[in-house]
């Protein structure tokens, strides 16, 4: 029951109007503090790995810590890699036992982006009940080692959005709507509700059903995480944040006790700050109590 695929724990989210916590992580006590925090909040979550971290941490390792974590948890916990460009690597995680795969093929054109896209859809359906989150548009700000200016993003085109989930056969999809990976540059970015809106239309229909996924969730306002929720994202990222909550919480830590040499109480503090921070989130996105 703990170890789901991300299709099954979001079209609930879809439906009830609340959205799926997706936390990128960095250090394993960071996995622990989220699948801690949703626990006590009640809550379904995934746990995402960007291309760099999966690869120094190592796939293998992530996926073993993880599996040890969420057997022994009673609420629905998914493994996800993010943005990953790399068809091979994308297939090497599936089998290793990530349950979300992301191909993000935002940075080709609409064939090729469909093409590779449809090769891990297939690849993954075929192998376990692994879905797929396709990406159309481009998100800017800087992701892992992908960078994107703002002024080149390009937002999905809603009436691209059905011919690329058909033919891509992707599960969830991440269309670009004006929100930013990293640290927003402005106080108030242009995000394009209406777009999202209409992106949700088009893909949730009787005989279509695809859940939408938030990235850049770091640094926006409550009102526009809930219009967001409001006009159909069910999954929602956040990285940036914890990577921040990561850095100062150590570095508070060490400020306070310079002359302790004791990372075990470190750590502990980390993921304190980190736990509190993503029931934070989880109220926030409205997921609370939702785990069954
Ligand atoms: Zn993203």
């Amino acid at each position: 029951m703990a170890i789901v695929s991300a299709k099954e724990m979001l079209f609930k989210a879809s439906k009830q109007k609340y959205a799926v916590g997706a936390f990128n992580i960095t250090s394993l006590v960071q996995m622990e503090a989220i699948i801690e925090a949703a626990v006590e909040k009640n809550t379904p979550v995934i746990i995402q790995t960007s291309v760099t971290p999966t690869k120094f941490l190592k796939a293998e390792v992530v996926v073993a810590i993880f599996k040890a974590l969420a057997q022994s948890v009673n609420i629905p916990v998914c493994l996800h890699l993010d943005h990953c460009t790399d068809v091979e690597f994308c297939k090497k995680c599936a089998d290793l036992g990530y349950t979300n795969i992301m191909f993000d093929g935002s940075h080709l054109n609409f064939e090729e982006n469909v093409k590779r896209t449809r090769e891990v859809s297939d690849y993954c359906h075929q192998i376990g009940d692994i879905s797929v989150e396709g990406e159309l548009g481009t998100v800017s700000g800087v992701e892992d080692q992908i960078k994107v200016a703002e002024d080149d993003a390009q937002l999905c085109d809603p009436d691209k959005s059905l011919e690329f989930v058909e033919r891509s056969g992707i599960d969830l999809f991440g269309p670009a709507i004006g929100t930013a990976h990293g640290i927003y540059q402005t106080e108030n970015p242009v995000i394009d509700f209406e777009r999202l809106g209409k992106i949700f239309q088009k893909l949730n229909q009787p005989l279509i059903q695809t859940p939408l996924v938030v990235h850049g969730g770091t640094g926006l306002s409550e009102p526009v995480v809930r219009n967001l929720i409001e006009k159909g994202g069910a999954k929602y990222n956040v990285s940036t944040n914890l990577k921040y909550i990561l850095m100062d919480s150590t570095f508070e830590y060490i400020s306070a006790h310079p002359k302790e040499y004791d990372p075990g109480k470190m750590d502990k503090h980390v993921k304190m700050a980190t736990k509190q921070r993503i029931e934070y989130w989880i109220d926030l996105l409205g997921s609370t109590g939702m785990a069954m």
